[in-house]
């Protein structure tokens, strides 16, 4: 394998610790604590982890949190988590002890990816268990308790004072946590590949839906049949591309859900990582056009632990690939 040497300012950076895999909900569940090392072993497989920095993961504050989740919500996360009984929400998402420490550690990696790539420590950076992008601000939905993508989202136009942030989307399943708490907020630019709500959990992302109000416009749901494939995921988009050059975003995020490649247990589109590596090398490109590179991915949903190793892979692996434009003169 070969390892690049990388610039200073252009470290992709990529989390793993045992911290991050306690966000799972048991063995043998679709979103088991095993996802992780599934994909760290092919990561290893193709020397990624020498191509880029290794980093632990780390534990949010409730401030943070708070930026996206209402205070209520936290303290029942919080209460849940002692006796990890019960549902989070209407009966997809259990508690569990210590599910508020463990997705508090999901939304703090994210956080210390979003404030490593602000400092220019770091260019890009993946973030493989996160991307919980059904959480809402005062409910867990469809497996997520707290909603990473929001909170980043949130942290960038609030203590960054970014007037842009784009989120691009291209998990199996709606974005809709993210959607619908920034569906009038036009300094969200949203793109979303997904499949037909008409088959599919949670069922919105219809092409009409195209934000409220003044962020008329900035939002863009592309649902796509079950069945289709890398073919019709290059049609698709071309659309997000004009997307984020019409609106010119500060920071780019991608929410690269693994579930919508074929073989996925629970959906049914038939992608394969090639969908995936076509999406970060693009975003690559058009981060360094649009905004000195800013580009941060979360890894979202996938529950064929091979397909999700491939897939997540697929985007470091371009991340690390990708050249730095815009840095070498
Ligand atoms: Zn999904």
């Amino acid at each position: 394998m070969h390892h690049p040497i990388v610039p200073e300012n252009s470290e992709i950076c990529v989390y793993y610790g045992e911290e991050l895999a306690r966000y799972g909900f048991g063995h043998g569940h679709p979103f088991g604590p095993d996802r992780l090392d599934a994909f760290w072993q092919e990561v290893q497989r193709q020397g990624l982890d020498h191509a880029a920095s290794v980093r632990a993961p780390v534990v949010a504050d409730e401030a943070s949190i708070g930026r996206f989740h209402t205070p209520e919500y936290i303290a029942r996360v919080k209460a849940q988590s002692i006796t990890g009984e019960g549902f989070l929400d209407y009966g997809d998402t259990p508690a569990f002890p210590g599910v508020y420490e463990a997705a508090s550690t999901v939304v703090g990696t994210v956080l210390d990816a979003v404030n490593r790539i602000m400092d220019g420590q770091c260019r890009r950076a993946l973030v493989p268990i996160a991307g919980l992008h059904h959480g809402r601000r005062d409910s867990a939905a469809g497996f997520c308790v707290f909603n990473d993508c929001g909170v980043a989202i949130e942290c960038l136009l609030q203590e960054h004072s970014l007037a842009r942030v784009a989120y691009v989307d291209i998990d199996a399943h709606h974005g809709d946590g993210v959607f619908y708490a920034f569906e009038d907020n036009p300094a969200v630019i949203f793109a979303d590949i997904h499949e037909d709500g008409h088959h599919l959990y949670p069922g919105t992302g219809h092409r009409s839906e195209t934000g409220s109000g003044a962020a008329k416009g900035t939002k863009l749901n592309l649902p796509v049949p079950p069945g289709a494939d890398d073919g019709l995921f290059m049609e698709q988009w071309p659309l997000v591309e004009d997307l984020l050059r019409r609106h010119k975003p500060q920071f780019v995020l991608l929410q690269c859900g693994a579930d919508s490649l074929a073989g996925d247990p629970i959906t049914h589109l038939r992608l394969t990582q090639a969908a995936h590596a076509h999406a970060a090398e693009r975003l690559c490109a058009l981060a360094d056009e649009l905004c000195d590179g800013r580009l941060l991915a979360m890894g979202g949903g996938g529950y064929n632990r091979r397909n999700l190793a491939l897939a997540w892979s697929a985007v470091l692996s371009a991340f690390v690939h990708a050249p730095a434009e815009g840095k070498e003169g």
